[in-house]
C-alpha cells in the first residue's frame, strides 16, 4: 500500500485577503479558504480572522497535517514567530503571532517573511526543486526577494535579506516609496509601471493600447499591456523590454555580489512572460561578470495563482 501523503495548512496573510489552504508534501492543493484580512481594525482583528479562516478549513477534516505555515509581509524574526514590523498592516509592531496561533491549534508553527515563502515555495515545490542556490524575484505591488543559497534560504542579520526591489539602479531615478530613488521596484512595481504608462502613451498614439483601455486611462494595467504585446504593439513590447532591462542592471549586481546565476521570476507582472524572460537574460549576461556570464539563468516560477498558500504551506515541509 503507498504510503498516504502528508499535509501542511499554508496561511497567506496579505494586506487585503487572507488564503488559507491545505496543501499535500507533493505540493499540491486539496482545499482553501480566503477570509477578509480588515487589516485597520489591527492586529488583534486579523489574528481572529486567521483563526476563523483555519477553524473552516479544519471542518471535517480527513488530512493528516504536520503543521501550520504563515507567510506574513514585514520583517519576522522567524525562530521566535514573531512579526516585528509590517508596513502594510497598521499596528503590527512584535506581534506574537506564532505562539498565538500554535496555542489555539496545537500544531507546529513556521512563520516567515512573504517572500521568503515564495522562495522556498519553488524550492520545495516548484522551478527550484533541482537547483541549489537561485534569486526568487516576485513581481506585484511591489518587487520582492527571497535568496536560496545551498537549498538555505538567507535571512541576513536580521531576517530582512532579499529586499531586493530597494536596489538603486539610478542616484537620479524616481522616488521610491521607502524614501530611496531609482529602486527596482520604482520602475517594475505595478502601481508605478501604471503611472509611467499613463503619463507616456500620449506619446505612442497608434498604440494598440488605446484602443484596449477604451481611451480610458484608468484602465492601463500589466494584463493589457502584456495582451498588447501579444498582439505585436511596438510600445507595450517597449515597455516589457525596458522593465527586463532595469529588472537585469539589479540583478547583474546582484549575481555578481552572490555568485548566484539563476534567477527566478514569479508574481503577477511576470505573466509579461517569456520577452520580460529573454529581456532581463541578455541585459544580465552583459552586464555580469565575465566568468558568471554563461551560466545566467532566468526561469519563470512554477507555482502561479496559488503560489502564496503554497509557499506557506512549504514552510512545514522546508527542513530548516
Ligand atoms: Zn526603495
Amino acid at each position: 500500500m503507498a504510503k498516504p501523503d502528508k499535509f501542511a495548512i499554508g496561511v497567506d496573510l496579505g494586506g487585503t485577503n487572507i488564503k488559507i489552504g491545505i496543501v499535500s508534501e507533493k505540493g499540491k492543493l486539496v482545499k482553501s479558504v480566503s477570509v477578509k484580512t480588515e487589516a485597520d481594525s489591527g492586529p488583534k482583528k486579523v489574528i481572529a480572522n486567521i483563526i476563523k479562516g483555519v477553524e473552516v478549513i479544519l471542518e471535517k477534516n480527513k488530512f493528516k497535517i504536520q503543521g501550520i505555515g504563515i507567510g506574513c509581509p514585514g520583517v519576522v524574526s522567524t525562530k521566535k514567530g514573531i512579526v516585528e514590523s509590517a508596513p502594510n498592516l497598521p499596528g503590527w509592531k512584535n506581534v506574537k503571532l506564532g505562539p498565538i496561533i500554535k496555542n489555539k491549534f496545537a500544531y507546529k508553527v513556521h512563520l516567515e517573511n512573504d517572500a521568503n515563502a515564495a522562495a522556498i515555495g519553488e524550492l520545495i515545490f516548484g522551478a527550484g526543486k533541482k537547483i541549489d542556490s537561485f534569486v526568487m524575484v516576485t513581481l506585484g505591488t511591489g518587487v520582492g526577494g527571497g535568496i536560496v543559497f545551498n537549498k538555505k534560504i538567507f535571512r541576513g542579520e536580521f531576517g530582512a535579506a532579499g529586499e531586493i526591489g530597494h536596489i538603486s539602479i539610478d542616484v537620479n531615478g524616481p522616488k521610491c516609496n521607502c524614501g530611496s530613488t531609482g529602486c527596482i521596484e520604482a520602475y517594475a512595481g505595478n502601481s508605478y509601471l501604471k503611472e509611467k504608462i499613463r503619463s507616456e502613451l500620449k506619446d505612442y498614439p497608434d498604440s494598440k493600447v488605446w484602443k484596449m483601455i477604451e481611451n480610458d486611462l484608468t484602465k492601463v494595467s500589466p494584463r493589457i499591456i502584456q495582451a498588447a504585446s501579444e498582439k505585436k504593439d511596438n510600445y507595450a513590447n517597449f515597455v516589457i523590454e525596458r522593465m527586463g532591462n532595469q529588472l537585469g542592471v539589479a540583478l547583474a549586481s546582484l549575481s555578481n555580489l552572490l555568485d548566484i546565476s539563476t534567477f527566478i521570476i514569479g508574481g503577477g507582472v511576470a505573466g509579461f512572460g517569456k520577452p520580460l524572460l529573454d529581456s532581463v537574460r541578455l541585459t544580465i549576461s552583459a552586464r555580469v561578470l565575465l566568468p558568471l556570464r554563461s551560466r545566467v539563468l532566468v526561469i519563470p516560477a512554477k507555482l502561479k495563482n496559488e503560489a502564496g498558500i503554497k509557499g506557506a504551506s512549504s514552510l512545514v515541509f522546508y527542513n530548516n
